[in-house]
C-alpha cells in the first residue's frame, strides 16, 4: 500500500503557529518570593462583599449552570438600560474578542487594531487565520485617520479597546464616532470597554449608543476589572441581534460558571461598591501621576491614563527594565512590556493608597541612583 509522507508528530495550522501566547501579569518574583501584584490592573479593594457572600449560595456544582445566565443578562440589560436578548455572555470578555473575530474574520481577511493595543486583538486575529495589521499610534493613542486608512477591502473587524491598554489613553465619543463613521456597513467595529466604568460618567465615550443604534457595532464589557471579579471569568458583549446570534452559535455552550453568574449578579446589585473603586482610582491616579510628574527630570514620563493603571516612559539614566528590577527588589511587580514594542515603559496598576506612596519613592530613590 502507497502512503502520504507522514509527519512525525501532529502539525499545527501555520498561523496557528505563528502566535505568540499571552503573557499574563506576574505575581512572583525570579526567585519565586510572592510579590504585590500591581500587573494584571486587578481592583485592589478585592470584591464585593455581596458578591463573596452569593459565592457559598451558588447553585449546586454537580448541577450545569443557566447556559443563558438568564438572571444575569437581565440585570446587566436593567442596569444599562439595555434589551438582555442584545447580550452575550462570555467565559470573561477575552472569550468575546475571539468569538468575534472568528465569526466574522477567517483565511484572507484582515483584522485591524492600533498599535500598543491589547495583546489579545493579535491572537484573537491569528486564532482565526485572519491577517492582523496594526495601525500607527499618534503620540502612543489612537489615530483614527491612521486606522481607517488601513481599511480595505479586506477588513472584516476593526478593535478598539477605550480606555487603552496598556496606555490608559482614551478616545472621546466624537473621535469614536468619525472612526465608526469611516467603516464601511459590513466592518464589525468592536470597541472593547473593560476599563469603561473607571472613566467619569459625563466623559462616556458613547460605545453602547453605537451598539444599539448600528448593526456593526459590538462592545464587550467585563467583570474582572471594577467589579473584582477576575478570578471567576465573567464578560458580556452587546450589538445588534444578528451579531448576538453569531457570537452565541459559537461561544461554550455553559460559558459562564454558575458561580460566577451568582457573584456577577450580586456584584451588578452592590453599585455602591463600584463609586467607591472608581472613586479611589480617580484620586490615587491623581496623586500618583502628581508624585511621578515630580520626576520629571530623571526622564520619568507618566502618559495620561483613564483607566486603573499608569504607563510610564523611562528617558532617562533610570531604565524601565531597571526600575522594574528595583521595583520586585522592593516587593512589586509591575508590567514590563518589551514584548509589545514598549521596552522603555512600565505598566503599573494602581493599588492602595500606602503602596502607591511606596511605588514613587522606590522610583525617586532608584531614579537619584541611577
Ligand atoms: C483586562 C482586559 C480585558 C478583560 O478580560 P477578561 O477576559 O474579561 O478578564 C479585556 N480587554 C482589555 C483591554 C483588558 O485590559
Amino acid at each position: 500500500m502507497t502512503s502520504l509522507p507522514e509527519s512525525p508528530a501532529p502539525v499545527p495550522k501555520p498561523w496557528i503557529a505563528a502566535i505568540h501566547p499571552y503573557a499574563p501579569g506576574k505575581s512572583a518574583g525570579a526567585d519565586g518570593r510572592p510579590l504585590i501584584k500591581l500587573s494584571a490592573n486587578e481592583n485592589p479593594l478585592g470584591t464585593s462583599p455581596a458578591a463573596l457572600a452569593a459565592r457559598g449560595a451558588a447553585a449546586e456544582a454537580s448541577r450545569y449552570p443557566d447556559p443563558d445566565s438568564s438572571e444575569l443578562r437581565a440585570a446587566i440589560g436593567a442596569v444599562h438600560g439595555i434589551d438582555p436578548a442584545r447580550i452575550v455572555m462570555g467565559t470573561g470578555s477575552d472569550e468575546l474578542l475571539n468569538l468575534a473575530a472568528q465569526g466574522y474574520a477567517g483565511p484572507g481577511d484582515a483584522v485591524v487594531y492600533v498599535r500598543y493595543g491589547f495583546s489579545v486583538y493579535d491572537i484573537a486575529a491569528r486564532r482565526c487565520g485572519a491577517e492582523p495589521v496594526v495601525a500607527p499610534d499618534a503620540d502612543y493613542g489612537t489615530d483614527v485617520d491612521a486606522l481607517l486608512a488601513l481599511v480595505n477591502y479586506r477588513t472584516r473587524v476593526v478593535f478598539l479597546a477605550n480606555p487603552n491598554n496598556p496606555t490608559g489613553g482614551f478616545l472621546p465619543r466624537a473621535e469614536l464616532a468619525r472612526l465608526h463613521a469611516g467603516l464601511p456597513a459590513d466592518v464589525l467595529l468592536v470597541v472593547d470597554q473593560a476599563y469603561a466604568e473607571y472613566v467619569a460618567p459625563e466623559d462616556d465615550d458613547g460605545g453602547l449608543a453605537l451598539a444599539a443604534a448600528h448593526d456593526n457595532v459590538l462592545v464587550t464589557r467585563t467583570f474582572s476589572k471594577i467589579y473584582g471579579l477576575a478570578g471567576e471569568r465573567v464578560g458580556w458583549g452587546t450589538g445588534a441581534p444578528g451579531i448576538v446570534d453569531t457570537l452565541n452559535r459559537i461561544r461554550g455552550p455553559f460559558n459562564v460558571t454558575a458561580t460566577g453568574q451568582a457573584m456577577a449578579l450580586a456584584a451588578l446589585g452592590d453599585q455602591d461598591f463600584v463609586t467607591r473603586a472608581r472613586e479611589h482610582n480617580a484620586s490615587e491616579r491623581a496623586r500618583f501621576v502628581t508624585a511621578l510628574e515630580s520626576l520629571g527630570n530623571f526622564g520619568i514620563r507618566p502618559l495620561p491614563s483613564e483607566a486603573n493603571f499608569v504607563l510610564i516612559r523611562f528617558t532617562g539614566a533610570l531604565s524601565a527594565e531597571a526600575a522594574y528590577n528595583g521595583l520586585a527588589s522592593a516587593g512589586y511587580i509591575v508590567r514590563w512590556l518589551p514584548g509589545q514594542g514598549l521596552p522603555d515603559a512600565l505598566r503599573i496598576t494602581i493599588g492602595t493608597s500606602p503602596q502607591m506612596d511606596e511605588i514613587a519613592a522606590v522610583l525617586r530613590r532608584l531614579a537619584e541612583a541611577a
